[in-house]
């Protein structure tokens, strides 16, 4: 099997493909701030291109796909689509990332395509800031979404909230409780100041502090968590807690993956505006192994690391990047 290695030695085998940029939420700080506008139709990759460029990635060793958006579960076809990524010789996992909202009617479907693992993103658990935040009134929805993707083994489920000063950093210790009694890892991820003159950011170690001063005193590091989150145990609870720190420590030094927008560039880091369009290339007739060609050089040159603390910013929003 070939391998992917960047200029700096990392080996990436990890592709994140944004099949969407269109969501049914309007979360503020992921949402561009003078409104939606969609991308034409025409710009967004066709499943049949997706295949090809995932075929060639899993070609030279990738062997995880992560499907995000927008939503995911907004884009027409996308189970038998994800049915046939996980047929593609090589990929050995397959997950999702969704905003959990219409999870109660996919999680089965998703299960039987091949999809292994699911993320949901949940930023709070009251109703009312629920709204605020996302502009739907679809708390219960999501819930009722991740109790079903438990039911039907999407497991582990993996529950994100991205935490942001004074907004809903108050609810880090209801987050968490809900991994005593369900087998949920909750994760919380620093929030990134993609546009200027945003100050949200509420560091993994004043959750922590948070924690510990509710009682969370008995947190076990797990040792073999190979992903960027830190993650630990709680002895007598069934699930776990998770700190993804993209700001205060970076994990670029072993970052592992490269990412697929929307409308068909390859983005080798999620902070940096470097992007290659691999749509232009294979509407203009690119050959396999022409194509095969681009992605190792795209790769080679991934930036060494992201300069969030020096003000970097990206030009695009998540929901055009695929978070
Ligand atoms: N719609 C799906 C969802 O809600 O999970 C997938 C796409 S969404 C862009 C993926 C993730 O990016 C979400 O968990 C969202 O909270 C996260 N995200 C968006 N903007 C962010 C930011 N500025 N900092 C950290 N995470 C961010």
């Amino acid at each position: 099997m070939a391998e992917l290695y960047d200029g700096i030695g990392r080996q990436i085998n990890y592709l994140r493909v944004a099949v969407t940029d269109r969501c049914n939420f309007r979360c503020q700080y992921c949402m561009p701030p003078d409104g939606v506008e969609w991308l034409e139709h025409d710009k967004i990759l066709r499943y049949e291109e997706l295949i090809r460029i995932i075929g060639a990635f899993a070609r030279l060793g990738v062997d995880k796909v992560r499907i995000t958006g927008g939503e995911p579960l907004v884009r027409k076809g996308l189970i038998p689509f994800l049915g046939e990524v996980a047929r593609i010789p090589g990929i050995q996992e397959v997950a999702l990332t969704t905003n959990g909202s219409l999870l109660k009617e996919y999680a089965p479907l998703l299960k039987e395509a091949g999809v292994s693992r699911i993320n949901i993103s949940l930023d709070t658990l009251q109703r009312e800031q629920f709204i605020k935040m996302t502009g739907q009134d679809k708390l219960a929805e999501v819930l009722a979404g991740i109790q079903k993707a438990q039911e039907v083994g999407l497991t582990p489920v993996k529950i994100n909230m991205v935490v942001m000063k004074n907004f809903n950093s108050d609810e880090i210790v209801e987050m968490a409780k809900l991994a005593i009694n369900n087998p949920y890892q909750i994760r919380f991820i620093e929030y990134m100041p993609f546009r200027s003159g945003e100050n949200y950011l509420f560091t993994a170690e004043e959750m922590l502090k948070q924690l510990i001063d509710a009682g969370f005193t008995k947190l076990i590091p797990q040792m073999n968590s190979s992903c960027p989150a830190k993650i630990y145990d709680m002895p007598g609870s069934q699930g776990s807690i998770g700190f993804i720190t993209p700001v205060s420590r970076h994990f670029c030094s072993t970052c592992n993956r490269i990412r697929l927008t929307p409308d068909g560039c390859l983005k080798p880091c999620l902070l940096s505006n470097d992007e290659y369009s691999v749509r232009e290339q294979l509407r203009s007739g690119i050959s396999d192994q022409e194509l095969l060609e681009f992605i190792k050089y795209v790769v080679w040159n991934k930036p060494k690391q992201h300069h969030l603390e020096r003000g970097q910013k990206s030009e695009r929003g998540m929901s055009r990047i695929g978070g």
